[in-house]
């Protein structure tokens, strides 16, 4: 080959790099979890609601989490990006009604927020910056119904005990996808519907089956807390 082919055949496999480069996001794909607000409060912990008053009874979101396909996680990828409010002062009273926190002492939200953006938001910024990570998060959230889905099959948050199975296969019929659970305890020891996961593609923005299935943390009947 002449210096002429050679030169050009650098340049291809340096626009390969780069592009590879460019399109790998540095994680496979991400958990979206949901989370059931009587169950995080019905524990020996106990739960403070925010500044801002109870939040509704519904499910909030825990967080969008970068992960890899071994089941392996990304953390606090960036510890120079710090989680800045007025980058997303556009989005806080949304937050404050979809992403509630819980947490004691009773505060506004910034500090569980601030976490989830240190933790796991610096881990996709290749793929959104923080306005971004937390519009997408809200959007994600306004797709799935999951308290409606699950009271159109008999299924409420009344202290009752339900069937595993039948909380989820409710949830795949009323999202097309097939939900991780997870379960905590309350003080008696009863295990309950605690949160809800949901995998998303690594734009952020598409639900997709989740490319590993780790076991449900939960017996096979649960209790659905009142809130
Ligand atoms: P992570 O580190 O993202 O896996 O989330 C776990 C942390 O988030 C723990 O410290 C929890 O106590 C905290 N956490 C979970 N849900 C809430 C909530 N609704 N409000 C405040 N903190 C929460």
């Amino acid at each position: 080959m002449g210096g002429k082919g050679w030169f050009l055949l650098k340049l291809l496999m340096f626009q390969g790099l780069f592009t590879s480069r460019l399109q790998d996001p540095g994680f496979d794909f991400f958990y979206f979890v949901l989370q059931w607000p009587g169950a995080y409060c019905d524990t020996k912990r106990a739960c403070c609601y925010p500044t801002t008053g109870k939040p509704a009874a519904d499910f909030g979101i825990h967080g969008l989490w970068p992960n890899y396909n071994d089941g392996s996680y990304p953390s606090n990828c960036d510890p120079d990006s710090e989680f800045d409010p007025a980058e997303i002062s556009d989005l806080v009273s949304t937050m404050q009604t979809k992403w509630p926190t819980l947490s004691c002492p009773s505060n506004n939200g910034s500090k569980f927020w601030e976490h989830e953006w240190e933790k796991h938001g610096t881990c996709s910024e290749s793929v959104m910056d923080q306005h971004k990570y937390f519009e997408n998060t809200l959007a994600l959230r306004d797709r799935v119904n999951l308290l409606q889905i699950l009271q159109d099959a008999g299924i409420n948050p009344d202290d009752e005990f339900y069937d595993l199975q039948d909380i989820k296969n409710a949830i795949k019929d009323g999202t097309g996808f097939t939900p991780v659970i997870h379960c905590n305890k309350d003080p008696e020891k009863n295990s309950q519907l605690h949160e809800i996961f949901f995998c998303v593609d690594t734009s952020g923005t598409e639900f997709i089956e989740c490319p590993i299935i780790p076991r449900d943390r939960c017996p096979s009947k649960l209790q659905f807390a009142m809130f």
